[in-house]
């Protein structure tokens, strides 16, 4: 549950994200809850003093990290969401994410995906580095690591939905797995993330 304290040390951490994300959430909320849904999100949000604006969410703004993760947390309080969920947000963002589709045609093929890598981190937020540690063009096996981004651990959850989305450009809509599996939350130095095609 989301509590003054919880608010408190999110707010306080140094870091700041797109606030496209808000509008991508949105999204997600509108066509699974309808307005009725969003409204309740909005009221929640409201009611603990979390300044966001799911409407007014503007792609190139940057907002507080915390922010982003007080967002999620909402959303599953609020509608009770399990972990699939939380990974099926992640998937549904980078289709309704404007600056994803300007990206899109880097990552149309494979060894582009894994070389923006780098850079399409830095586009999106300011701290952290996500770097690709091992590639094979042939089967099209990934492993990337997430370094320096200690924020909270529902976002290890939503990359795995995200990261999926963002390979599968790559190798074919629905063609692609990713599984986190090393966490900075479980003692490892990094977040690392293996992604393969379904055979
Ligand atoms: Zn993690």
């Amino acid at each position: 549950m989301i509590n003054k304290e919880k608010i408190e040390e999110l707010m306080s951490i140094n870091g700041q994200v797109k606030d496209v994300v808000f509008q991508t959430d949105a999204d997600y909320i509108l066509k699974k809850y309808g307005e009725e849904g969003l409204a309740k999100l909005e009221k929640k949000a409201e009611e603990l003093n979390i300044p966001i604006n799911y409407k007014e969410a503007n792609s190139l703004k940057l907002c507080p990290i915390g922010l982003r993760v007080l967002s999620l947390l909402l959303m599953r309080d609020v509608f009770g969401l399990s972990d699939s969920e939380i990974r099926e947000i992640g998937y549904s963002a980078p289709a309704t994410s404007f600056v994803v589709k300007l990206l899109m045609r880097f990552l149309s093929s494979f060894s582009r995906l894994a070389k923006e890598v780098p850079n399409y981190w830095k586009n999106h937020y300011t701290i952290g580095s996500l770097e690709s540690v091992y590639l094979n063009e042939k089967t099209k096996d990934l492993i990337v690591h997430l370094k320096d981004f200690k924020v909270d651990p529902i976002l290890c959850i939503y990359f795995e939905g995200y990261f999926r989305r963002i390979y599968e450009f790559a190798v074919g809509f629905g063609n692609g797995e990713c599984k986190e599996t090393k966490c900075m939350f479980k003692g490892a130095p990094y977040h690392e993330y293996v992604f393969r095609t379904r055979k």
